[in-house]
């Protein structure tokens, strides 16, 4: 149990909401130290328990509504937990999401399952400090090969962390086969984005798939191909994609071998904002475009600038779209709204003078779960739309 004391004045406006930031706390007691376990208190009322950060504006994150210890036991637990459900909505995978941070009661912890290879991010300094209690709680659910940590990111700096990577545990593969939905790709997660793989769009990727078939596809900033593969093995007849990255390029066309798709894609690296703007002046059309730009909008003082950018990629690619063509438009940014979202492809829209049929809309797969309280764990939303 938690032996150390916060108490916080919050404002009903923020509910239970798992960060306690600096200006709500009040007092403490027992004078906690960074990554300390602390029970907090909202005018003696228990809130929860949670990890206390003095370096950071989010001095606490809570991990629990009860007075119990952040421990071994817990972790395993949550893990537990987390597996139980992906197992039941993602049947027959072996390879997502784990833990994906406070939507999974484990506050900034994410891990990334690539079969018996795991993948760690800590965005907070109490999780950071028990790197090994996270390694041994691994290893207790599942038959671990290696956990490397993935902590090279801009995140880190609130929180006072270093940036680094390495291996925790084990020996790791270079290059992993993962599956999604019967698709294989290679993921380096070493030297890849992020973990090395995207698993949050699976939904969009399969709704990709089903809509491609006889389809000429445009795959806009594609990484290492996971909608432009699902594209051609749907039947597409022709995929383009394009990403910034020559390194995921290389990848990208590996996977198509590695599908036996590859004759069928072709993998540019380019800015994206030429690409669409050169393929527009050659006249060069496709019937499916999907574009899943990265988050344009990082914080709150970037929404007029993201939004500007949205709009403008978006309409880009609507000016591509013959009669009949689908848009498959994704953001990644939290507060691009789905309301901002919309306005901004209405806009779009307007630029180039088409008219769209929504045809659906797509969020995060089921292994990147919202937390309640937490409006900040859902932010990647998008539309399918249809020119007239
Ligand atoms: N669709 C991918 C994930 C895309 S992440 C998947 O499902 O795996 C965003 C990608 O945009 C990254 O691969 C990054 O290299 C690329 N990128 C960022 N800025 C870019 C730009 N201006 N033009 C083209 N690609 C860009």
């Amino acid at each position: 149990m938690p032996v150390k004391v916060v108490h916080v004045v919050r404002k009903k406006s923020r509910g239970q909401h798992a960060w306690v930031f600096s200006n709500e706390v009040t007092e403490t007691e027992g004078n906690p130290g960074p990554g300390d376990t602390v029970q907090v208190f909202d005018r003696k009322r228990l809130l929860g328990s949670g990890i206390y950060n003095p370096h950071s504006l989010i001095r606490v994150r809570l991990y629990s509504e009860q007075n119990e210890e952040l421990d071994a036991a817990l972790i395993q637990r949550r893990i537990e937990t987390a597996l139980a459900y992906r197992k039941a909505s993602l049947p027959g995978e072996n390879d997502f999401r784990l833990m994906f941070s406070e939507s999974d009661r484990v506050p900034g912890l994410v891990i990334d399952k690539y079969g018996n290879h795991f993948v760690v991010q800590t965005y907070s300094l109490g999780l950071d400090m028990r790197h090994e209690l996270v390694v041994a709680a691994l290893r207790e659910v599942f038959d671990v090969a290696s956990v490397i940590e993935k902590n090279d990111f801009r995140l880190r700096d609130p929180e006072g962390l270093p940036r680094r990577a390495g291996v925790l545990f084990g020996t790791p593969e270079p290059r992993i086969v993962i599956s999604e939905t019967g698709v294989k790709f290679y993921v380096d997660p070493a030297g890849g984005q992020k973990t090395g793989y995207y698993f949050d769009h699976r939904l969009t990727r399969r709704k990709v798939r089903q809509l491609s078939a006889g389809r000429k596809v445009l795959d806009v900033f594609s990484y290492t191909g996971s909608f432009a593969i699902n594209a051609a093995l749907g039947g597409a007849e022709s995929v383009v994609a394009v990403d910034a990255s020559a390194a995921a390029a290389t990848i990208a066309t590996d996977n198509s071998v590695l599908n036996g798709v590859a004759d069928k894609c072709e993998f540019a690296t380019d800015n994206a904002f030429t690409a669409l703007t050169e393929l527009d002046a050659r006249g060069r059309q496709f019937d499916l475009i999907n574009l899943d730009p990265p988050a344009f909008i990082k914080a709150q003082k970037d929404k007029d600038a993201g939004m500007r950018g949205y709009r403008q990629i978006n309409a880009l690619a609507m000016k591509l779209l013959p009669p009949g063509g689908i848009l498959v438009s994704s953001s990644c940014s939290h507060y691009l709204f789905w309301q901002d979202m919309l306005d901004m492809l209405v806009a779009a829209a307007q630029d180039v003078g088409r008219e769209f049929t929504i045809l659906d809309r797509t969020t995060q797969g089921p292994d990147h779960p919202v937390l309640l309280s937490m409006p900040e764990s859902e932010y990647l939303r998008g539309f399918i739309l249809q020119v007239s």
